[in-house]
């Protein structure tokens, strides 16, 4: 379909652009894409995030100087980091019990760290639930510190599905799982119910504040900035704080919970430009949504607005996901004739969408709607979606 057959669009000031995609684009030059942006990410910001950023990059009030060449050392970047972390806690009621950090390394430094932090050895079995390519990969990345033992595969059915809990044999101290699988488009919808002590550890890097958290059934969580808290460069870790003292002796210094916590996660240069942008996103989604019941009732919309319009046209799309195990962050889809995927995506470019190839391991499309994305955007690669025609 042609671009000017689009429905119309919003723009920044909730005015709505009637003549088109490239018009818009054209309009308003690169924001509006960016508020477009259906990557798997890093993902779209909100643009009251950007716009705060953007001066702050030249200046930040009260201090006098450019984010990027503030200490973090100084004063200001201390409360940043403070209000950063009550504000984790707070969208999460998670007290003293647990202890908050903002680390490098991306959510792949803790595929192993948090293991050794909890004290595995070689030898030690930990329970793995390998359905989809993260958890899978993660899984290949611990070996070199426990001995992960496969408890549920979801790899021979292509990872189209996800365990029920009651069917997983839990016998080893440990358990780790990923609940947004963000390449095939799976969630759980439910942690899994504790279970004689085992200690479980989940990377939440593609849901992480998207929804509420059970926090009662989790030990330690990871999760990456770069889907729904801010950009590339800061992963945000909870854990017991009890959990400190399982952490064995001889770690070298960066890969050590504790000295983080000691050193309330300023051991050495932080990515200033990270942790103060995703403060900006933490105030936003306190003061402009709310809280995560409410973030969460947004996403769910969005998703039920994108996948009633792949149902819609199974003659077009095949989603990728079982039903009921669909993730509200990634909707992952092929198209029922392989052959004319060049030519959708060259449809949806042009029409003002970005970020929804799928994921090199999968192929075909990923339109991923974390929490910046807005309901006019969905609404809008809907509408492209059930227009189109092979
Ligand atoms: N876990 C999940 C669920 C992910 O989606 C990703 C990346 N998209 C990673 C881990 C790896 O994250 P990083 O690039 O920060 O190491």
């Amino acid at each position: 379909m042609s671009a000017g057959a689009l429905p119309p669009w919003p723009l920044a000031n909730g005015r709505r652009e009637t003549s088109g995609a490239r018009s818009f684009v054209q309009a308003t030059g690169t924001a509006w894409r960016n508020a477009h942006n259906f990557s798997g990410g890093p993902g779209a910001l909100p643009h009251s995030v950007l716009e705060q950023l953007s001066r702050a990059v030249h200046e930040v009030t009260g201090v006098g100087l450019s984010l990027l060449g503030i200490s973090h050392r100084s004063e200001w970047f201390q409360e940043v980091v403070w209000e950063a972390e009550t504000t984790v806690r707070d969208l999460l009621g998670a007290g003293d019990e647990w202890t908050v950090l903002f680390l490098q390394g991306g959510a792949s430094l803790q595929f192993s760290m948090a293991l050794a932090n909890l004290g595995c050895a070689k030898h030690t079995a930990v329970e793995w639930v390998r359905a989809g390519y993260w958890s899978a990969r993660a899984m290949r990345e611990a070996a070199c510190v426990c001995a992960p033992r496969v408890a549920w595969d979801g790899q021979d059915g292509g990872y189209r599905d996800l365990p029920e809990w009651a069917a997983l044999d839990r016998r080893e101290a440990v358990l780790h799982y990923v609940s947004n699988e963000t390449v095939e488009g799976l969630a759980f919808d439910q942690a899994p119910p504790r279970c004689d002590g085992q200690v479980v550890v989940c990377d939440m890097s593609s849901d992480f504040l998207s929804r509420p958290i059970q926090l009662a059934a989790h030990d330690v969580i990871y999760a990456h900035a770069q889907k729904n808290l801010g950009p590339a460069g800061v992963t945000v870790v909870l854990l017991r704080t009890e959990l400190l003292e399982r952490v064995p002796a001889g770690l070298p210094p960066m890969l050590d919970y504790r000295e983080h916590a000691r050193a309330g996660s300023i051991y050495n240069t932080p990515p200033v430009l990270a942790i103060y942008t995703m403060l900006l996103v933490l105030r936003w989604l306190r003061t402009e949504i709310g809280d995560l019941h409410r973030m969460s009732a947004m996403n769910a919309a969005k998703a039920a607005t994108v996948y009633a319009a792949l149902d819609a046209r199974p003659d077009l799309y095949a989603p990728h996901a079982r039903r009921a195990k669909r993730s509200a962050m990634n909707a992952a889809f092929r198209l029922t004739e392989p052959s004319r995927e060049a030519a959708f995506l060259a449809a949806i470019t042009d029409a003002g969408f970005a970020g929804l190839e799928g994921h090199r391991s999968l192929g075909g499309f990923r339109a991923s709607l974390y929490n910046a994305l807005s309901l006019d955007a969905a609404q809008d690669l809907a509408e492209f979606l059930l227009s189109w025609s092979l």
